[in-house]
């Protein structure tokens, strides 16, 4: 019988994060202070994260030590399995050899806790007793609730309230690993006080659930720290345990892949899979190459401009070098509800801005079509999420096909769509239509942005 799954034991989960700025040839520019224009230091950042992730924020050194304390926790699901998809390449009849990453199998059934384990960490050993955060989906908020739990510290997740009201289940998760779900707004901030008054029925957006989270983070700088789930360069580090796993089991399974694919919200996981194949690549050459997909519906990456913005809708955060499509840009309502954000980290936007990476945007059908093939040759039901990764493999397998080629590809399936099934019901029920964007709608709030770099 062939391998279909090659599985790494508890000694072998990663001792250290990559951290690729050591190895980019242009370094990404540094966050700017929005009123001085001037970069933001470390002391500046202290106030809202714990001190080690803003060091690892800045940090040059090629690797960070992950803590035994969290390489203990990552034993719950880590090593996670490297699969080869028989089952997918056969319905393609295709000659590719497609092999995913299964970061569905964690207790969150996504990559997150990934970060979600070292940023709790970190806080408690400060000496912080309260985190707060916010979450659109729930996928962060769920696990960030684990992570607390796991080191108790107590956590408030803001939950947009359209999201807390139709996503009943990621609130329950969130309950039951200990942590108080407050919908967004609230009237426990003065953000949150201030969006009711003008509107009492405000049905609330992350850039909303952002504001709150931090206001409550600052009220209590002796014992509270805010966090956040993906773009900002630590948590990007943090899940480079992905790629470095894989970096091992395509090893095991004797092949190098032409092509390594994640799908793209803020970029952690796509840095994840990616970043470690790409160090690889800076260091000792190779051909192989790495690609973010994205909706098309929120195009930052293939369609948005490299300018300094905002991370958040409210322009509360530090200004970031980034492909951005507008901090008030509001994209159209799709499923994979983790791609919906404006910009791309700093990191990836100046790797993709010095074309070391490649991007590609995905229209929603396609990637349900994708994903529900996927469901029904390899068994495991795809994050909405996810699926824009497996639509570009299929694309590339059967290019493969269509050329006579074997090429070896690699995507990695960030999470499960256990508790997304009403997205399948959709589009089960032809409720789910594509989004295109027009110029115009593009340009309304690109044009908007300050532009400081030239
Ligand atoms: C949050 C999420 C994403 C998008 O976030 P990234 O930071 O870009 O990885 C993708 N897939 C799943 C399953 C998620 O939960």
């Amino acid at each position: 019988m062939k391998t279909k799954k090659f599985l790494l034991t508890d000694q072998q989960i990663p001792t250290q994060w990559y951290n690729v700025a050591a190895d980019m040839p242009n370094k990404p520019l540094p966050p700017l202070d929005p009123r001085t224009r001037k970069p933001v230091t470390p002391e500046q950042m202290n106030m809202l994260f714990a001190e080690e992730l803003v060091r690892q924020e800045f940090s040059q050194e090629r690797f960070i030590d992950i803590p035994d304390e969290v390489r203990e926790c990552y034993r719950i699901w880590r090593c996670s399995p490297l699969v080869r998809a028989y089952s997918l390449e056969k319905a393609l009849d295709t000659p590719a050899h497609i092999y995913f990453k299964n970061e569905s199998v964690s207790p969150a059934g996504s990559h997150k806790p990934n970060t979600a384990l070292p940023q709790a960490y970190y806080n408690a050993r400060q000496g912080i007793k309260h985190l707060t955060t916010e979450t659109g989906g729930g996928q962060w908020g769920s696990a960030i609730a684990l992570a607390s739990q796991y080191f108790g510290l107590d956590l408030k997740v803001f939950m947009v309230k359209v999201s807390y009201q139709q996503k009943p289940y990621r609130k329950l998760l969130m309950n039951t690993w200990g942590a108080e779900v407050i919908p967004s707004p609230s009237t426990t901030t003065e953000a949150g006080r201030h969006a009711l008054a003008a509107d009492p029925d405000c049905s609330g957006n992350l850039g909303l659930a952002i504001s709150e989270a931090v206001e409550t983070a600052m009220q209590h700088p002796e014992d509270t720290r805010y966090c956040l789930g993906s773009v900002l360069n630590h948590v990007l580090l943090h899940q480079t345990v992905i790629g470095q796993e894989a970096l091992v089991q395509m090893e095991m399974a004797g092949e190098e892949p032409d092509v390594v694919i994640g799908c793209f919200g803020g970029g952690s996981n796509f840095a994840g899979i990616g970043f470690p194949f790409l160090g690889r690549k800076f260091r000792k050459g190779g051909n192989t190459r790495i690609v973010a997909v994205e909706p098309a519906s929120c195009p930052k990456l293939t369609r948005g401009e490299f300018q300094y913005d905002f991370g958040d809708v409210a322009g509360m955060t530090p200004m970031l070098p980034m492909y951005t499509l507008g901090h008030d840009f509001q994209p159209a309502d799709i499923h994979a509800g983790g791609l919906r954000y404006h910009g791309a980290g700093s990191l990836v936007s100046q790797l993709l801005r010095d074309k070391l990476i490649e991007a590609v945007a995905v229209p929603q059908l396609e990637t349900f079509s994708a994903g529900l093939l996927f469901a029904r040759t390899e068994g495991i039901v795809p994050a909405p999420e996810s699926t824009h990764a497996i639509a570009v493999a299929v694309r590339e397998a059967l290019k493969a096909k269509e050329e006579g080629r074997q090429r070896t590809i690699l995507f990695n399936l960030s999470g499960h769509g256990l508790i997304d099934l009403y997205a399948y019901e959709q589009y089960f029920e032809g409720k789910l239509q594509d989004y295109n964007l027009t110029d115009a709608e593009l340009h309304k709030t690109i044009d908007r942005l300050d532009k400081i770099i030239k």
